[in-house]
């Protein structure tokens, strides 16, 4: 649903649940506006994105809510689908960009405009589907974290399933899909398939966030490279295969992903393995989010400023001299 009227500080409902409901919600919150969804009868029916949002504090949930209560009520209803097409379909990896920060690209939302069906994630730019024919699928994998998930397998079939139906599936992610995103793993179990497949690449968080806090991930005379790393399991577990001795001494930005849960244990090893305590660090929650929050603080305090100031996922670390920047100040 195209929304074109600005509702910025308004108070929005939304009652009933369709596929537009979540590409809605967050086209009201990147508006501005305070938005309440009506609690579904069966919980089952709200959407993984809905109700994290709901848990992150970022929109209310009421059951039977009070209509005269709010200045704009918006009714979903949901419509008929796309018949399934004849002859082969496709499958687009998409990579949406951070959020909702109007990163996506032209190609991406080309694809989107073209999608019979949209597969989405919990990070990809929702306020884009607004612009999906009316009568797309949109389909929610999200994953939130260390939370519910859909399994990859899962969702290799949910892209295949409908491919083989002749359909335009789009698979939309956050930032790149071949960033931490497991795009390679889709496109080849699409080709192992004999289904066609493209990629349009997209902005990734892990330079975008930081470029949006004002901290360049390179910058003359102060560093000549950066290095991209995910903090999803920590040093010493068995499970990880990053040499965090050979990053302390790279002399590169250092950037982690999925590191708000690890970032004591790998801030400790990073100085353990020489890198010095006082290095610059940065730590950007929600980038691209009206809720977008930047901490700084050295690196040997970063991770305890961090977790005082209540920083939760999605966030990107920055270590290193840029850290200390904010060039857009
Ligand atoms: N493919 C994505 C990364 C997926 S891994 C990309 O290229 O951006 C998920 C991690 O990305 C999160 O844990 C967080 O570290 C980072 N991330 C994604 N969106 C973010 C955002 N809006 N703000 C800050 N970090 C984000």
């Amino acid at each position: 649903m195209p929304l074109d009227l600005s509702l910025t500080g308004r108070s929005v409902l939304l009652t009933g649940i369709a596929p537009d409901t979540i590409a809605t919600v967050h086209a009201l919150l990147r508006d501005g506006a305070h938005v309440t969804v009506a609690a579904p009868d069966d919980p089952a029916d709200l959407p993984t994105s809905v109700r994290d949002l709901a848990e992150r504090g970022l929109v209310a949930l009421r059951a039977e809510p009070e209509h005269t209560a709010y200045d704009v009520v918006i009714r979903s209803a949901t419509p008929t689908p796309p018949p399934g097409r004849s002859g082969a379909g496709e499958v687009v990896l998409v990579g949406g960009g951070p959020s909702d920060a109007g990163l996506l690209t032209v190609a991406g939302l080309d694809a989107i405009r073209r999608a019979d069906v949209v597969v989405h994630d919990r990070l990809a730019p929702l306020a884009a589907l607004v612009h999906a024919r009316a009568g797309t699928e949109i389909i929610d994998v999200g994953k939130i974290p260390r939370g519910e998930f859909t399994p990859q397998e899962r969702i290799n079939a949910i892209l295949l399933e409908h491919a083989r139906r002749g359909r335009v599936v789009v698979r939309l992610k956050g930032g790149d899909g071949f960033v931490f995103g497991r795009g390679g793993e889709e496109a080849q179990a699409c080709r192992a398939a004999g289904i066609p497949v493209t990629v349009v690449p997209g902005i990734t968080s892990s330079i975008a966030g930081p470029a949006l806090a004002g901290i360049p991930v390179t910058h003359r005379d102060l560093v000549q490279g950066f290095s991209v790393v995910s903090g999803h399991v920590p040093p010493g577990d068995p499970r990880s295969t990053v040499d965090w001795g050979a990053l302390a001494r790279s002399g590169t930005t250092l950037v982690v992903l999925m590191g708000v849960a690890t970032l004591p244990a790998i801030t400790a090893e990073l100085v353990a393995q020489g890198l010095a305590g006082d290095t610059p660090a940065a730590v950007v929650a929600d980038a691209g989010m009206s809720s977008m929050r930047t901490v700084r603080a050295p690196l040997d305090s970063i991770a305890e400023t961090a977790s005082r100031e209540g920083i939760t996922a999605p966030a990107v670390a920055v270590v290193g001299a840029v850290a200390a920047l904010d060039v857009l100040a």
